[in-house]
């Protein structure tokens, strides 16, 4: 927690959330608690630039709210679903910077994808932006870039064995996603049959 005569430091979860689970509630706790975040902002991806296109923008921010409501220290933001064209992460710091003048910012995202951040786009000027966190699931070995350790940390979180991955591959096979993902979640997709194969 930061002192009063600090700035605020602020996460920004970034990632694609299709769905969210609690692999991705406890890495924001733990990434919380590690780094003495105030805020941990959740942000979905609009449309990912190097996958398949995803289930919509629309349930996988509700599934993100939903799953986050209880937790006076978790937001999630529309930046990136809002914003047409490709997320780059460049534009999503660029517009929560803007949001949040006053605070520090720590990009927190999966490891794998938090390692190939020398590809992004306007990589130079995104080190001025923000501290960039991956979580990783253990025996997870990565190569990381070599960058800064003030720039950029690997954090281990054991409960990232839960993947959005699988928790899909289970949905398609009827099998149960009770305590991977939150109740509200649960309960969010079978509302809205996802992940059953038909169109999302
Ligand atoms: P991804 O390739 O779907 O995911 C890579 C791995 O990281 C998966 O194992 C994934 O597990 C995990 N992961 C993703 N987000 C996570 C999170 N917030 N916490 C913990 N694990 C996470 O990655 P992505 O979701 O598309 O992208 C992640 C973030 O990086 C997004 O904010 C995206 O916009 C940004 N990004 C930016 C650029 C760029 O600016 N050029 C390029 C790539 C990615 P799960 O599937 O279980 O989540």
């Amino acid at each position: 927690m930061a002192m009063t005569n600090q700035r605020p430091r602020v996460g920004v979860m970034g990632g694609t959330f299709d769905p969210i689970h609690n692999g991705h509630l406890v890495a924001a706790s733990e990434v919380a608690d590690a780094f003495s975040l105030d805020e941990v902002i959740f942000v979905p991806t609009g449309e990912p630039w190097h996958k398949n296109p995803v289930t919509s923008a629309e349930h996988r921010y509700l599934m993100t709210v939903v799953a986050t409501a209880a937790n006076p220290r978790f937001t999630v933001s529309r930046v990136d679903i809002d914003r047409p064209g490709t997320t780059y992460t460049i534009d999503t710091l660029t517009q929560i910077a803007r949001e949040r003048p006053d605070a520090d910012l720590f990009f927190i995202s999966g490891a794998d994808a938090i390692a190939q951040i020398l590809a992004w786009k306007d990589i130079d000027k995104l080190w001025g932006l923000a501290t960039f966190i991956g979580v990783t699931r253990p025996g997870h070995n990565l190569v990381l870039p070599d960058v800064s350790e003030a720039k950029m940390s690997l954090l281990e979180v054991p409960a990232l064995a839960i993947s959005s991955t699988n928790v899909r591959d289970r949905v398609m096979s009827a099998k149960p996603v009770w305590y991977l993902v939150p109740d509200g979640v649960v309960q969010y997709i079978a509302k809205h049959k996802l992940y059953r194969g038909s169109d999302d």
